[in-house]
């Protein structure tokens, strides 16, 4: 092994470049330790975390207490397959079921996964108990979506960088305006099986859709018996301030699907979680993933759902998120010309005068904050629930002297 401890950043940069499929752009950083906010590179540079892995580190990096769950269960069972049982199964999923106001959850692994059993869970559901003929089954999705990287789920994107290239793509998908409930609702035929959203569309730029949308798209469903399932993945488990976004219009789908956080950023872990009458349509055989549900994911992801339990975490994001959102607003007219803000979680259109989205994170870098762009201008924020107030401050400050161009 190369002690990477003695390797410049370039040379560091270089050696994962050569080696790796070009499938990222990642910012020319090298992390080699992290804690809480705090990356540490392998320069012995420290960087403000303002991505948290794509809301996978919602409760910081090396989280002390879900560090220690994990190390106890490493030393004692970390895989049995779904073959047999194991003493952490009954406790996560009864946690994350009673965390959802749900019966059932079915563990997966990947955000993509999950997404692609409730698409299966849907149309299978369609088939028995709403009795759509054989194969016609149809989804509706939102335009500017994004829900992973299957062929399936870039199927029904309409980001031609994920999709061009990768047909033929599996039918069965109708895509409307995200927000546009009429014409959601012009969409449904007896044949619609599920309306899939994301309740604020993460890779999309953290759009927000219209007040009442949600309430909307609820009500459209259960009049036309079609189910909701709603994309929490990014969204969900304590970034906007509650525990899911849906909770911003009370509205409770039929199918949550979770991932990122729910494996403490530790090991990756996902699930589609509903009632009895959703998911027990599936029966022994039809779905399943080797390392689903696994003793370690079972009891990282317990304690996430614990922690979660007690609201803190929610309570957090919603106190820091008036902040970021005050400081954000503020910079309107001064190098911003967009701001959403929902708990700890932003997008920023960056005036493209000013630079592009990209160029403005290489500025943040320089200065010790690290973010990503999405979509050109814009500028996704979701710093670790975790982070404290001054040190949110400092990474606004950052933000704040870069398009102020004292960067
Ligand atoms: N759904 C949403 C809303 C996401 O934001 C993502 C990832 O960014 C996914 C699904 C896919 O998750 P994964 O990358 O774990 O497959």
């Amino acid at each position: 092994m190369i002690p990477t401890a003695h390797i410049s950043t370039p040379e560091a940069v270089e050696r994962a470049e050569a080696r790796t499929a070009h499938n990222y752009h990642p910012l020319p950083v090298v992390i080699e330790h992290a804690e809480g906010a705090w990356m540490t590179d392998v320069e012995g540079r420290r960087y403000l975390d303002l991505l948290a892995g794509y809301s996978a580190l919602n409760f910081g990096h090396s989280n002390p207490r879900l560090v220690e769950v994990a190390r106890e269960q490493l030393g004692r069972l970390t895989l049995t397959s779904r073959a047999f049982i194991h003493d952490k199964f009954a406790e996560f999923c009864a946690g994350l079921g009673d965390l959802c106001g749900k019966d059932l959850v079915l563990p997966m692994n990947t955000g993509a996964e999950a997404v692609e059993t409730a698409i299966k869970v849907s149309r299978k559901w369609g088939y028995e108990v709403k009795g759509v003929a054989a194969d016609r089954a149809r989804i509706i999705v939102a335009a500017g979506n994004f829900h992973g990287r299957t062929t399936t789920i870039v199927g029904f994107s309409d980001d031609p960088d994920a999709r061009d290239g990768f047909g033929p793509f599996t039918p069965g998908f109708d895509m409307v305006e995200y927000g546009d409930l009429a014409a959601l609702e012009a969409a449904i035929t007896p044949d619609t099986v599920a309306v899939l959203i994301e309740p604020i569309q993460g890779e999309g730029g953290v759009i927000i859709p219209p007040e009442g949308y949600l309430r909307g798209v609820r009500e459209a469903c259960t009049r036309h018996g079609v189910l909701f399932v709603a994309d929490e993945i990014q969204a969900g488990l304590g970034r906007t301030g509650r525990t899911f976004a849906c909770d911003y219009e009370g509205v409770v789908p039929d199918l949550y699907v979770l991932g990122k956080a729910l494996g403490g950023g530790i090991v990756p872990v996902s699930a589609v979680v509903g009632d009895r009458d959703v998911l027990g349509v599936l029966k022994p055989g039809q779905h399943g993933s080797t390392f689903g549900g696994n003793p370690l994911a079972c009891a990282v992801g317990a304690e996430v759902v614990a922690m979660l339990a007690d609201g803190e975490p929610q309570a957090r994001a919603a106190e820091l998120g008036a902040l970021l959102s005050e400081r954000l607003h503020a910079l309107q007219g001064h190098g911003v010309v967009g701001v959403r803000v929902r708990g700890l979680w932003a997008g920023v259109d960056i005036d493209p005068a000013i630079g592009t989205g990209r160029e403005i994170c290489e500025r943040l870098m320089a200065r010790g904050v690290l973010a990503k762009d999405t979509h050109g201008s814009t500028i996704r924020l979701a710093p670790p629930l975790t982070i404290s107030a001054e040190d949110l401050s400092w990474g606004l400050d950052q933000l704040e002297a870069v398009l102020s161009d004292r960067g």
